[in-house]
């Protein structure tokens, strides 16, 4: 059975300090909390060892927001699948639109992410999702498409099943606009239709469709009330532990 899943994105927000400061109110809401979703936060390389300390994975998953796609070597400044892991983190988003929009991130580096990723038991939050003009456009069905086929149909039937996938309209991501509950559910229920035709049924029904884009406590029930959307990846409004655990209670 797939996950419902609220899993945070905390860009490069945060000192240490204030990090780690989050992380442990976060960690506090859920303690002795039921929620009805897994609740992760993703933060800075810098954050994840210092931020494993504090908080228990059992409540509280963990992860960091990219790694490298070379296992190691001379690579000033990049971190890898293998450092990630020794973190204690367990869990990578990849993919994300500001990755492959500022960084020039394409399929052929995110394949060898993932194969890292796996390699390292890291599970990936595969980011996924058409700009505005696509929209318009009418092409973000085939954007969306292209964008799982060419990353992600490499993988095995077993491989592809740990992948959790977030569908992140660029035009909605931190600009306060979201998408419609139902923008939303057509385009989960076409995912889930695209996956089922490589993998077949079950894999498709499986597989856990987050949702990002402008995600906050007052839009998120409606959202997570849609049957192919199964939670939620959030920016902004996962820097606020308030906000953050609304998202959570939403379910
Ligand atoms: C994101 O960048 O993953 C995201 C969903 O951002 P925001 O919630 O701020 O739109």
């Amino acid at each position: 059975m797939r996950k419902n899943i609220v899993a945070g994105n905390w860009k490069m927000n945060t000192t240490l300090q204030e990090g780690v400061a989050l992380a442990k109110e976060v960690n506090e809401a859920l303690k002795g909390a039921t929620p009805k979703c897994d609740v992760i936060i993703c933060v800075p390389f810098t954050h994840l060892a210092s931020i494993n300390a504090e908080i228990d994975q059992n409540k509280l998953g963990l992860g960091a927001e990219n790694c490298a796609d070379h296992k190691s070597g001379a690579y000033t400044g990049e971190v890898s699948a293998s450092m990630v892991a020794s973190t204690g983190a367990t869990y990578v988003i990849l993919g994300h639109s500001e990755r492959r929009q500022y960084y020039g991130e394409t399929s052929e580096t995110l394949r060898e992410k993932l194969a890292l990723a796996f390699e390292n038991n890291l599970t990936p939050i595969f980011c996924i999702g058409e700009v505005l003009e696509e929209r318009e456009n009418e092409t973000h069905f085939e954007v969306v498409k292209k964008q799982i086929e060419e990353a992600l149909f490499n993988l095995s039937a077993e491989e592809f099943g740990k992948v959790i996938l977030a569908y992140e309209p660029v035009w909605a991501i931190g600009t306060g606009k979201t998408a419609t509950d139902d923008q939303a559910q057509e385009m989960h229920a076409f995912i889930r239709s695209v996956i089922a035709e490589k993998y077949g049924k079950e894999v498709a029904d499986n597989t856990s469709i987050l949702y990002g884009g402008s995600c906050k406590p007052s839009n998120a029930a409606a959202l997570f009330a849609k049957p192919d959307v199964d939670g939620g990846l959030i920016g902004g409004a996962s820097l606020d532990c308030a906000s953050f655990m609304g998202i959570v209670n939403a379910f």
